[in-house]
């Protein structure tokens, strides 16, 4: 019997061991690789060819919500993610650089507009390209950085991926995934890889507030040239 009851008793050990190597190993993956992006080394910018495309503009504002309009704060945060990679070496081209949209009369003026951004970028040929966008589609409550991609492209994922952990503070305690998106046409009809980033939720009235706030922009902007400078470090050959 006490044979028995020892052998019993290792394998509730063993049992505990493991459920903690397992749960050790998520926090290591989900912290750990957090870490790798909040300390990489900008200078993996270097020489970068990147894409910025701040959406809508013109007479398209995109979304709006709480006197907050996204066209602003699309070009507001592309500004400054253009800033911070071009101080360390990269080479930006962006889908546009002022107020203005390429929609075309009649139907499908909206299709002509991403159409032609998809040919600008594809012209520049960048290694990558980002997408900045404001989200404003669902009930007041919703919030965080939601990050999309084309399955079209491996690189794409990646870069999606690493991109919405690079936001897990956007606002703190952001838990979303990145999305795969087979429909936006941003995403799927360039033959680039990239991601297209929902920095938030101007329907959410605290979140509006923070997309507004240049401090809270920068930030992102931060948090965003990071990503790509940890992505160009494990795609150091492309
Ligand atoms: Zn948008």
């Amino acid at each position: 019997m006490r044979i028995v009851s020892i052998q019993r008793k290792n394998w509730q050990w063993l049992a505990v061991f493991s459920v903690a190597v397992v749960v050790l190993n998520y926090l290591a993956i989900r912290f750990l690789a957090a870490d790798d992006i909040e300390n990489v080394n900008l200078e993996n910018l270097q020489g970068r060819r990147i894409a910025i495309d701040p959406g809508h503009g013109g007479i398209d504002s995109g979304a709006s919500g709480h006197g907050v309009i996204e066209k602003e704060v699309n070009m507001a945060i592309a500004g400054k993610v253009t800033k911070i990679l071009q101080d360390h070496g990269a080479v930006i081209f962006l889908s546009r650089e002022g107020d203005n949209d390429y929609y075309t009369r009649g139907k499908g003026g909206k299709r002509n507009d991403l159409l032609t951004r998809i040919d600008k970028i594809e012209q520049a040929q960048p290694e990558v390209f980002v997408s900045i966008h404001c989200n404003a589609i669902k009930g007041p409550d919703l919030s965080g950085a939601q990050v999309f991609y084309s399955p079209k492209f491996e690189q794409s994922k990646q870069l999606a991926e690493v991109m919405q952990r690079a936001l897990k503070d956007f606002p703190p305690g952001n838990r979303r995934q990145a999305k795969q998106d087979l429909h936006i046409l941003m995403l799927n009809g360039i033959k680039v890889p990239g991601v297209l980033v929902e920095t938030g939720y101007l329907t959410n009235k605290k979140e509006a507030s923070r997309l507004a706030d240049p401090a809270y922009q920068e930030e992102l902007a931060g948090h965003i040239a990071k990503a790509l400078a940890y992505h160009f470090s494990k795609n150091a050959g492309q």
